[in-house]
């Protein structure tokens, strides 16, 4: 198969971000655009595979996970709520992977885009059509002032928990089986968040939110 036989993929999340952040590599786009095995997509990868673009996830690290390197993805029986995320913490991460988004946009390895259009550009020049999306916006202030930079930056989607609660809503825990109806909905500034978005045309990722926070987005966008 050649790579015009590819079929163009727009995948819904990656967490390509995270991995160049917890690599620690002072040259995240020569590892992105050159490439290295392992998990997560790179650029040589990412042409071989026909993927066209997709969300790029920033997801702001457990704290005490992150000084170790790692991120705990296994589900189990009696998994707990993982705990909040301090704001001044989730802050720093979110804007240090945004910044290694635009440098791999600066380096030319992808084009960020910020409507459908740019999509559909991006795709038609061959370059990667990366949507800045952010999983768990923990650096969101409950006013929504952060919300207004993140936007005019490139910001299109959202997801507003991880699984584990924030000022906005309460995630899932990482347990199975269960039923996802695990606590309360939206806080009032959840709700305000997804009027915001909704205003400002930002995407609401459903993941990982609880049912009665998925009810109240459903109400409300
Ligand atoms: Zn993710």
């Amino acid at each position: 198969m050649t790579e015009t036989d590819l079929v163009p993929v727009f995948d819904g999340h990656n967490d390509t971000l995270l991995r160049l952040y917890q690599s620690k590599d002072t040259d995240v786009e020569k590892l992105f655009i050159e490439g290295k095995s392992g998990g997560h997509i790179d650029l040589p990868r990412a042409k071989a595979g026909g993927f066209a673009g997709g969300m790029f996830a920033i997801f702001p690290p457990p704290v005490e996970k992150s000084r170790r390197g790692a991120v705990p993805l296994a589900p189990s029986a009696a998994e707990p709520l993982p705990p909040e995320v301090p704001r001044n913490e989730a802050l720093t991460s979110t804007i240090a992977m945004a910044s290694i988004l635009f440098r791999l946009e600066r380096a030319g390895a992808l084009t960020v885009c910020r409507s459908a259009g740019d999509v559909r550009g991006a795709m038609a020049q061959g370059s990667i059509a990366a949507v800045f999306h952010i999983e768990g916006v923990e650096a969101i202030d409950p006013e929504l002032t952060m919300l207004d930079v993140l936007h005019e930056a490139g910001l299109r989607s959202l997801g507003i928990v991880w699984s584990r609660p924030n000022a906005f809503g309460h995630g899932v825990p990482f347990r199975f089986p269960s039923s996802p109806d695990t606590g309360p909905g939206l806080t009032d500034a959840g709700k305000a968040l997804v009027k915001a978005c909704n205003q400002l045309k930002i995407m609401i990722d459903l993941s990982h939110l609880n049912e009665k926070g998925f009810r109240d987005v459903a109400a409300l966008s």
